[in-house]
């Protein structure tokens, strides 16, 4: 560690010892594995409230990781709580039949998000992904699905691939060639992918050009979100809206992210570019698994008469549709987004403006309550220019100090900090004295 003040956390490296006796790794995800930066050994936590999580050890830290994302409520909202627990103890849970809460939540996601028509709810993003993927094949009968060096669309074969690739491996900026993000995936999937540098309208303009008609889909987050925080530029969701539209290609917006936090309509409805399917998980269920595919009616109906199967034992159990209608009321209160912003905007604003009075080389780049701090000279447009450009090893510092003053987030630099409406300007405040702290001591490096 290089931080200046250690937090104590004998304990989680004791639980840590034994969970990696039974447990590969220790953890239950690679993104709290010691390889994506939880060295030597994660937090263990024993539960969180509004914005506040505790470790074992009892440190209190203001949580900016919020379980990746989906906690946006923060932890326990109470109007989700109670509603899953009230549903499960006098309703069920798995019926293998419908309820009549499924249309009510499907009414409130098309009501939110503009280029909603009709909406499947599945477990997690990487089903919904899946999914969406099928149904762009389905029904433009083309194989190859466009998607972006960078960003991550869960773990499924056909699309685990290029993003944190090697760019000494991974084929020339302007047209990377797909790199598996690791072994175990069977040879040929990447015939059916096309890789492509983000925020470069050109580069997408000569693939539909020249292999338009075999393209069914263009997948991206509209916001990328998985190597770090980067925005699109000006023009471009336009321009790819505009380009995908005329080739007869299904614009997929993966939205698991950006979903219902950006805004109760997501990306799209703060940018107003409306994709042809979208896909939404964390941000949907205040904490509970639950996803959805949406789009428009036309595309949907091939799932409506069958020809492409949507299944799964647990899709709109009691819990999910439980959670998700509780977390959307909540979320559709009154001046909601408004104060997320307005909170997120302080701790952006305040942050950008400690780095640059202590001199470093740093910003803070997101919209509303997304947002990531770039160590950088240099501006960030894609994948490549944050592993040319960004200093990881001073974001880790940076991590290290923050953590020790109480803050948590991510120690990966690609990885984003959240804001939940549980964060208020006490939180923010608290945050900015140990950030002008940690800043001090990074300057002085
Ligand atoms: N898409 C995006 C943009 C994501 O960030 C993630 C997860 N971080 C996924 C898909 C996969 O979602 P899940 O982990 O729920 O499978």
């Amino acid at each position: 560690y290089f931080s200046t003040v250690t937090p104590r956390t004998a304990r989680s490296a004791a639980l840590f010892d034994t969970a990696a006796r039974v447990i590969p790794g220790g953890v239950n995800s690679t993104a709290r594995a010691q390889w994506a930066g939880w060295t030597p050994y994660p937090l263990f936590v024993t539960g969180g409230t509004g914005a506040w999580l505790q470790d074992v050890d009892g440190n209190r830290y203001v949580d900016y990781l919020l379980g990746l994302g989906p906690m946006i409520l923060g932890h326990r909202p109470p109007a989700v709580t109670d509603a899953v627990v009230e549903f499960i103890r006098n309703r069920g849970t798995v019926f293998a039949l419908p309820t009549e809460e499924e249309a009510v939540l499907a009414e409130k996601i098309i009501a939110a998000v503009p280029s909603v028509e009709q909406v499947r709810l599945c477990n997690t993003g990487t089903e919904a992904v899946l999914y969406a993927t099928r149904l762009a094949r389905a029904f433009t009968r083309r194989s190859k699905i466009v998607r972006f060096e960078g960003m991550y669309h869960g773990f499924s074969d056909a699309v685990y691939w290029s993003k944190h690739p090697r760019i000494d491996e991974a084929g020339p900026d302007h047209r990377p060639r797909p790199v598996a993000q690791g072994p175990g995936l069977p040879k040929g999937v990447e015939d059916n992918l096309i890789i492509l540098p983000w925020n470069d309208a050109e580069a997408l303009a000569e693939v539909l050009a020249t292999r338009g008609d075999e393209i069914a889909a263009v997948l991206m987050e509209p916001v990328m979100c998985n190597t770090g925080c980067i925005l699109p530029q000006a023009g471009y969701l336009e321009a790819v809206r505009d380009m995908t539209g005329r080739h007869g290609v299904v614009l997929i917006f993966d939205e698991v992210i950006t979903g219902f936090r950006l805004g109760l309509g997501g990306a799209q409805g703060r940018f107003g570019i409306l994709p042809d399917l979208s896909v939404f998980a964390k941000g949907l269920g205040g904490g509970f698994p639950v996803a959805a595919l949406g789009g428009r009616r036309e595309i949907m109906a091939l799932v409506a008469d069958g020809t492409v199967s949507m299944a799964g034992t647990y899709t709109a159990n009691g819990i999910a549709v439980a959670a998700a209608n509780a977390a959307l009321d909540e979320l559709s209160g009154a001046g909601v987004y408004d104060r997320l912003d307005e909170v997120s905007d302080r701790l952006r604003g305040g942050l950008g403006r400690i780095f640059e009075q202590a001199g470093l080389p740093a910003f803070v780049v997101g919209l509303g309550p997304l947002m990531q701090v770039w160590f950088s000279r240099e501006p960030i447009a894609n994948y490549r220019d944050a592993v040319r450009n960004a200093d990881q090893a001073l974001f880790r510092v940076w991590w290290e100090n923050m953590l020790a003053r109480g803050v948590l987030f991510h120690p990966g630099a690609y990885e984003n900090l959240f804001v939940s409406t549980a964060h208020g300007l006490d939180e923010v405040e608290l945050t900015l004295q140990a950030a002008r702290e940690s800043a001090a001591d990074l300057a002085r490096l």
